[in-house]
């Protein structure tokens, strides 16, 4: 009867004792990919916000985040994301999705500089297929500020990678409680933590605590496999009184892709009308896209360099996607070799 008593009390004490380990086994697995941005800077002497974090660091500066999910970190680089390419991007991508292809990973978020964010957070949408939630996140203030941004960042980020609200939004964009699908996500102010926005589009939902709203659906959802080179596709803003030589100059250059932004609903001038049939003449395929932040490009004026004569010329309009993200869509679908009609497709 003893030796019965002292093993239930044994068997009691090595419970409670591994109670805690084995609720956090229970707790979903997030992978944060690090790559740097004002979320990793700090700031010292004269040399302004500088890289100084890694991901574990920034994991460790968040209380309780270990009571919303395991986390494993991965740091990829750590560099300001004025200094991102397509081709860390391509490198960031294949990353994540080895990760997202784990069955024990529940989601992933991306800790980056929230200049380009929204750039790179679309190539990500654009060429990843896993169905897990990648939520990238960064920060307005650095980590030497007096109340860094960061770390409410991050666990939001976290707590919505494993939300199952959040299944299906496939790469969003989440800061300041606000969540963006990457396709609509803009970084609209230079230095306030409520930056991003989704414009006209709407946002996808909003994150309070463990709380996650879902407010209305994600984009349709655009697949382009990574490939194994990228095209030079480049971007040129048209204004008044622009003559056209950079597009020209372009061309030279080797760009098989082009974006000009045009004024208005996706106008430009004559010269540079002439500049973009030369560029067509020569098999680049050009994008037309809008200095307006909402509206996108449309066939309305038919003048030397109106939206109707562009298309007419062969030119295609995108319609909700501005330069930056029109450039990786088309650097992608022609690294894909998607013909006009399949470009028309894509940015319709
Ligand atoms: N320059 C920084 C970056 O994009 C800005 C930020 O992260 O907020 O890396």
């Amino acid at each position: 009867m003893l030796k019965k008593t002292c093993l239930i009390l044994c068997l009691a004490v090595l419970a409670c004792a591994a109670g805690p380990a084995l609720a956090k086994q229970k707790l979903p697995l997030v992978v944060v990919v690090a790559t740097g941005g004002t979320i990793a800077e700090k700031t010292g002497g004269s040399g302004g916000a500088q890289p100084a974090l890694t991901g574990d660091s920034l994991v460790a500066a968040v209380p309780g985040l270990g009571k919303i999910a395991r986390v494993k970190v991965v740091n990829l680089v750590n560099i300001d994301s004025s200094q991102m390419t397509p081709a860390i991007w391509t490198k960031l991508s294949r990353a994540v999705d080895a990760e997202l292809a784990k069955p024990e990973v529940a989601g992933a978020v991306v800790t980056h500089g929230t200049d380009t964010m929204a750039e790179g957070a679309w190539f990500l949408d654009l060429t990843l297929t896993s169905p897990k939630t990648v939520v990238f996140t960064g920060a307005m203030r650095d980590a030497s500020d007096l109340s860094p941004d960061g770390p409410v960042n991050i666990r939001d980020a976290v707590t919505l990678a494993v939300s199952p609200q959040a299944k299906g939004w496939g790469v969003v964009v989440c800061l300041n409680y606000y969540v963006n699908a990457a396709r609509w996500a803009i970084k609209t102010q230079t230095t306030n933590v409520q930056t991003f926005t989704s414009g006209q589009k709407g946002y996808l939902g909003y994150v309070l605590g463990k709380v996650v709203e879902h407010w209305h659906p994600r984009p349709p959802k655009l697949a382009l496999p990574l490939p194994a080179k990228l095209p030079k596709v480049t971007f040129v803003a048209d204004y008044s009184g622009s003559d056209g030589s950079l597009i020209r100059c372009a061309v030279d250059q080797g760009a098989k892709g082009l974006v000009v932004e045009g004024v208005g609903s996706g106008n430009v001038n004559a010269e540079v009308f002439g500049a973009i049939k030369y560029a067509l003449k020569k098999g680049v395929e050009v994008v037309i896209t809008t200095r307006p932040i909402y509206g996108g490009a449309w066939p309305i004026y038919g003048d030397q360099g109106g939206g109707l004569t562009l298309k007419k010329a062969g030119c295609i309009l995108s319609r909700d996607l501005n330069s930056f993200k029109s450039r990786l869509l088309l650097m992608l679908a022609l690294a894909n070799g998607a013909d006009r009609q399949r470009l028309v497709e894509y940015f319709k």
